[in-house]
């Protein structure tokens, strides 16, 4: 429809002032907002425009977070790994993982006991296990409440949806929102943009892509839910001792539902999370909304009813669980930041001075040793005082189906935080934060592990340099070859 209507100007009330405005309270904002109050900032407020926070990891029934280590070491840490120390102490059941001291180990028993747990093991000549947990999201969703409820410098505002940069030029002052208040206004020195959709950015005027402008692996849309009454160890001895029928199975269950769908296990092994992938859609279209949430919906009786006559011995008494509460958002726009990250960055393991993550990208590219993330990823052109962490960071095509991953997100939402606060209180702007200070507050106070500082351990340099940074495995050779690159 191109026809339109005319706004008229109107006055809005301020609602608040702050240091620090975060809007979207998803992995990435949840841990930014943390982090800046953690860093100093007086008065940090998180936006959030459903009820609780964590987006897509409880909202989205996304249950599981993939290789938190490498070999033996524990690589993402910081405000990712305080999830689990937490959990541990409050809801022990509500989370799976390999421990500290059995990570990078190879004993077959072990091997053999992490195998059902998808990601906790690397399947293949190098197999170890890896640190990938799995959660029950309404656990963690009050976890995060928690955390928050902690830190008495971020004030929270929830059911509230960012609708509108303010701006004064290039540089971002606050952000107008909705409410059952009405539309109001939040004044704020930094903002940062967790929306995952680039909902403030894009209207700020930061360059940036729109969904469609080339191909990527995270043009899908997707509904969460979950099956109980099933014996998913049981399932996973099956699918192992008949792997030709378990594909068979694999390929008519996406046939039954109408799209790819896979399901895992869960914290539990009478719970399993049904991942879906609906190809093509843009999950900030109003009409792929629509279609996902009923598509996948009225697919969940037909695909339960074919899984429990299919595979009576592990679902006979399998039943609906419960459908995650909002949709799966994969991928929309992308930022086009002051760096645009990508695959041959990963193939040759660029260094980058404003490092401020280091991660693992499962064992693509470089079979699991950590790339490094720049703070220019998650820092707009020309726009100042606006950061933008999580899953619409600026990464290519190619990379960002590496970097849209919740621990990724967490680590560039916690290092924009830290920038945002050190920005506010040395009185400087997001294009000349003192990034070495951010660095050192992640890494010496926040536990952010990041290469080449005082604090690295030099063991994990030792290996990763004898391993070469895992630039010779065939894949980062394949890349840099497409690229013209001859080492
Ligand atoms: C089905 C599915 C399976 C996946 N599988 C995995 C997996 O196995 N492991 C893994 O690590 N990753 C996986 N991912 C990716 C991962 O879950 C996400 O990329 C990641 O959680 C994104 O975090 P984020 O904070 O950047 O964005 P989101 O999780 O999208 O958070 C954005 C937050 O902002 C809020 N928000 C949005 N717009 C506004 C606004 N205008 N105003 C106020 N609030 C707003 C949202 O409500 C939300 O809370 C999967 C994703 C999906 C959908």
């Amino acid at each position: 429809m191109s026809k339109n209507y005319i706004e008229a100007a109107n006055t809005l009330p301020i609602y608040d002032e702050c240091d620090i405005l975060v809007v979207g309270g998803g992995a990435a904002g949840h841990s930014a907002a943390i982090a800046a109050a953690r860093a100093g900032a007086k008065k940090v407020i998180l936006m959030e425009r459903y009820g609780y926070f964590g987006g897509n990891v409880t909202g989205g029934y996304v249950l599981m977070l993939p290789a938190l280590s490498w070999r033996k070491y524990s690589m993402v840490r910081g405000i990712q790994e305080e999830w689990f120390r937490r959990l541990d102490k409050t809801a022990p059941e509500a989370y799976i993982a390999p421990s500290f001291e059995d990570l990078g180990k190879t004993d077959p028993v072990l091997l053999h006991r992490w195998s059902s747990i998808h990601g906790n093991t690397n399947p293949g000549p190098n197999d170890r296990i890896i640190r990938a947990p799995y959660f029950e999201p309404n656990q963690l969703k009050i976890e995060l409440d928690l955390m928050i409820q902690e830190e008495p410098n971020i004030k929270v505002m929830i059911h509230c949806w960012g609708t509108k940069p303010i701006m004064d030029g290039d540089t971002i002052k606050g952000v107008i929102f909705e409410s059952k208040e009405g539309r109001k206004c939040v004044m704020a020195k930094v903002v940062i943009d967790a929306t995952g959709d680039g909902d403030i950015y894009s209207q700020a005027g930061a360059e940036c892509t729109k969904f469609g402008d080339e191909p990527t692996s995270v043009d899908k849309t997707a509904l969460v839910w979950r099956m109980g009454g099933v014996d998913f160890e049981l399932y996973h001895q099956w699918a192992r001792q008949y792997p030709e029928l378990a594909r068979n199975f694999s390929s008519e269950l996406a046939k039954v539902a109408g799209f790819p769908t896979a399901f895992f296990t869960d914290s539990r092994n009478d719970v399993v999370w049904v991942n879906n992938w609906l190809p093509n859609r843009n999950c900030i279209d109003l009409e792929d909304i629509k279609f996902t949430e009923f598509t996948v919906r009225n697919s969940i009786r037909r695909t339960i009813k074919y899984i429990k006559e299919t595979l009576p011995f592990a679902f006979r008494n399998a039943f609906l669980y419960d459908i995650a509460p909002q949709l799966g958002t994969r991928g929309s726009r992308r930022l086009i930041g002051e760096y645009v990250i990508s695959k041959l960055d990963f193939a040759c393991q660029t260094k980058f001075d404003d490092v401020i993550a280091w991660h693992s990208l499962l064992p693509f590219v470089t079979d699991g040793a950590p790339v490094e993330l720049p703070y220019r990823c998650i820092l707009p052109k020309k726009i100042e005082n606006l950061l933008c962490p999580g899953r619409h960071l600026s990464a290519d095509a190619g990379a960002i189906g590496m970097l849209y991953l919740i621990p990724q997100c967490v680590g560039t939402g916690q290092a924009a935080g830290v920038a945002a606060a050190v920005a506010v209180q040395d009185g400087t702007t997001t294009h000349n934060v003192d990034i070495k200070r951010v660095q050192k507050i992640l890494c010496y106070e926040q536990d952010v592990p990041l290469p080449r500082q005082e604090n690295t351990n030099p063991e994990l340099v030792r290996e990763l340099e004898e391993f070469q940074y895992g630039t010779m495995t065939p894949m980062a050779k394949k890349i840099r070859e497409e690229a013209g690159l001859d080492w």
